[in-house]
């Protein structure tokens, strides 16, 4: 599994000091259209951002875009591929070759979610027959090649982990939802390790809107937790004070989990 940072969209607008604005920068710049005399007003863009996204304002996210490449295997891709706000350019196994397979961990099946998987299999048996397997079908895959079936043809053979290459670009709006979900703990390991590694590419050109993210994330996560304590409270009256105190020192998460 590999991710690069590709392409992000380019501006050409310029603040008062002559600085180009960046992807990030258009964002607030956009959003504040109704306000021309302040559309220049950079400084407060980290309040602006996260009142955006809190008031679930998300077209001004859709203003601008980041494509990155990733490397990673059939199944994680498609996957991928059904994130349909995204627009994708993809290796063709029609055309070219396909020469790689993606590493297989065997995992057991998760115990309550049964889509899911976290602990390792760990039978060395096992692994052997999977290695051996995708050898064996890589093999033959070449040789249909060789002996003159079409690519096309000839790929039907090869296992789901072959590996493939994608462009994946889309805007800003999008990946943060597509982060939402694919970070995740319900997301496949695997594909949880694709955005996991594009995480610090929208971190590093967008760090206001993550930020803005991650606060509003971090207080929705208190949510079950004030949940759990108020039924303890009802069960068990003893539990008052708990519950207060929960609240006094999470007051501002809860006020903005409230709000978002
Ligand atoms: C854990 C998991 C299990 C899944 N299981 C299955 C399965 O069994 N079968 C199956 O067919 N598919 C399954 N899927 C795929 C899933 O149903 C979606 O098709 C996939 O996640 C793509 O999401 P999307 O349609 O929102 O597309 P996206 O391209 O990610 O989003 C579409 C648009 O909606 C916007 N958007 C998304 N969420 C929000 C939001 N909360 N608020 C505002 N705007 C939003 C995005 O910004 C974008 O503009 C699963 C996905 C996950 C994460």
């Amino acid at each position: 599994m590999h991710v690069e940072f590709v392409s992000i969209t380019k501006t050409n607008k310029r603040d008062e000091e002559g600085r180009e604005l960046t992807a990030e920068d258009l964002i607030v710049y956009q959003a504040r259209v109704s306000n021309p005399s302040n559309q220049l007003n950079i400084s407060t863009a980290p309040k602006l951002l996260a009142f955006c996204i809190r008031r679930r304002h998300w077209s001004v996210f859709d203003m601008a875009d980041l494509c990155v490449e990733i490397k990673t295997s059939r199944a994680i891709a498609a996957q991928i591929l059904r994130h349909h706000s995204f627009r994708f350019q993809e290796f063709s196994q029609r055309y070219a070759l396909a020469n790689s397979s993606e590493p297989i961990e065997l995992r057991k099946p998760g115990e309550t979610n049964r889509q899911s998987s976290e602990e390792r299999l760990n039978n060395p048996r096992l692994d052997e027959r999977v290695m051996s397997h995708i050898e064996h079908s890589f093999t033959l895959y070449e040789e249909l090649v060789q002996q003159g079936a079409s690519k096309e043809t000839a790929r039907f053979v090869l296992p789901l982990s072959t590996q493939t290459t994608l462009y994946m670009k889309g805007s800003v709006r999008s990946w943060v939802h597509y982060l939402m979900v694919r970070e995740d703990a319900h997301a496949q390991k695997e594909h949880r390790a694709v955005a996991n590694a594009v995480r610090p590419i929208m971190v590093k050109h967008f760090p206001h809107v993550m930020a803005a993210v991650d606060m509003i994330l971090r207080a929705r996560a208190l949510a079950p937790v004030l949940a759990a304590k108020v039924k303890a409270v009802k069960d068990d009256r003893r539990n008052d004070e708990a519950l207060l105190q929960f609240v006094l020192e999470n007051v501002d998460d809860l006020v903005l989990a409230m709000e978002s």
